[in-house]
């Protein structure tokens, strides 16, 4: 059971590498036509670029389903990828596109480096010159300008209060 977790944490992270250079190589590579719905401004509730979470999800499935009839490590790493898709889902569709409205303005400067990281690529409206293709883990430099930013606020709130 340790074991298992401890596997599930580990696809956790390598996922995060993995979507890094599928999104550098791949999404920005040869399944641009897929991934370009997302880098296009549109008012439509789904984009062809979701199709990546059924493919993510397809993968996870079939990791369950071989890896359980006795559980084995394949069990955990299609955990550790469900785990992942639904980080990513909250983090990048709910929390940076806000495409379901329930997280407000936030003050943590981690979320604030990702957010910022994330825009910065989709800056970029073409197949080429975007950086920053993570989504959990971005470059040191925008969690400094992140902290910048909270402390900034946080001293103008303090100067705004009297006694
Ligand atoms: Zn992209
Ligand atoms: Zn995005």
């Amino acid at each position: 059971m340790l074991t298992g977790v401890g596997i599930m944490l580990f696809t956790f992270v390598a996922m995060e590498g993995v979507a890094w250079v599928m999104h550098k190589y791949v999404l920005h590579g040869f399944l641009w036509f897929l991934h370009k719905s997302h880098h296009t401004r549109h008012t439509h509730a789904f984009e062809l670029n979701d199709l990546f979470f059924a493919y993510y999800g397809t993968l996870a499935m079939l990791f369950f389903v071989f890896g359980s009839d006795p559980i084995d490590y394949r069990f955990w790493v299609g955990a550790g990828i469900t785990l992942y898709g639904v980080a990513y889902f909250v983090i990048h569709d709910v929390f940076i596109h806000r495409r379901i409205r329930v997280f407000g303005k936030t003050s943590n400067v981690y979320l604030k480096a990702l957010n910022m990281a994330h825009k910065v690529h989709h800056k970029e409206q073409g197949k080429h010159g975007s950086e920053s293709f993570g989504m959990l883990w971005v470059s040191p430099r925008y969690f400094r300008s992140a902290y910048d930013i909270v402390k900034k606020k946080e001293q103008e709130k303090r100067g705004s209060v009297h006694y």
